[in-house]
């Protein structure tokens, strides 16, 4: 698929294959792949059907930050196991299968398996064309945390010189509220500090940002690959 076309593109999972010969082999960092299955969680936060589960995606986004041990993740992935098999064949059971796929040992099969379960969740309860809109914002989420897979990492292109003090700080303020609701306010600071244009017309959407957002993982030099 030519790069072009990846950003245009609406099929998650051909779109996630894509991300193979580019991020794919190791070293690379599970880390991004782990923030989209996270990301599509948060998405439909309110449709989990209880605290426990929201609580094992916050784990999955902790092990992702480096923050928790991936030993424990099959804890979690147990312990969604066996809440979803007690509530049985009900639409909140992939909420359920989607908390416990997050925590999947294999970042890939976490982002691939995740976005699989809450479309079918979508799907059984409200049919094709909501399960297919939600399709189009889980590649939307591709798109945010990867930028695209054919242009190489961000992080090469960031010089050190725009993450001044302040854009630190800043930057560093989102992660830690978890809330990017307005990280287009970061525009004009990023223009101060000579951010090119593509740059800031990403900064500038208001909606869509979420943690491993491209550019704030590159300012913070989160990189795709692990050297
Ligand atoms: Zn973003």
């Amino acid at each position: 698929m030519p790069s072009a076309d990846w950003l245009h593109a609406s099929q998650f999972e051909a779109m996630l294959s894509d991300l193979r010969p580019a991020i794919a082999k190791p070293p690379f960092s599970e880390r991004k792949l782990r923030l989209v299955a996270v990301a599509c969680c948060r998405k439909m936060w309110h449709l989990f059907p209880n605290d426990a589960c929201r609580k094992v995606v916050v784990f999955a986004e902790q092990v992702a930050d480096g923050k928790s041990d991936p030993a424990d993740l099959i804890v979690h992935q147990r312990e969604m196991e066996k809440f979803g098999e007690e509530l049985g064949r009900h639409p909140a059971q992939f909420m359920v299968w989607a908390a416990r796929e997050c925590c999947n040992e294999s970042a890939w099969e976490a982002a691939q398996n995740t976005a699989q379960e809450l479309r079918d969740r979508l799907r059984k309860e409200r049919g094709d064309d909501v399960a297919r809109v939600e399709e189009i914002a889980q590649c939307q989420i591709l798109l945010e945390i990867f930028r695209s897979p054919f242009e190489g990492d961000p992080c090469d292109e960031f010089p050190s010189r725009w993450t001044t003090a302040e854009v630190r700080l800043l930057c560093e303020d989102f992660m830690q509220t978890n809330d990017f609701r307005e990280f287009n306010l970061m525009e004009e600071i990023l223009k101060r500090a000579g951010c090119t244009n593509d740059v800031l017309s990403h900064v500038r959407q208001k909606t869509g940002h979420v943690r491993g957002c491209w550019v704030l993982d590159a300012l913070l030099g989160h990189r795709m690959r692990v050297n």
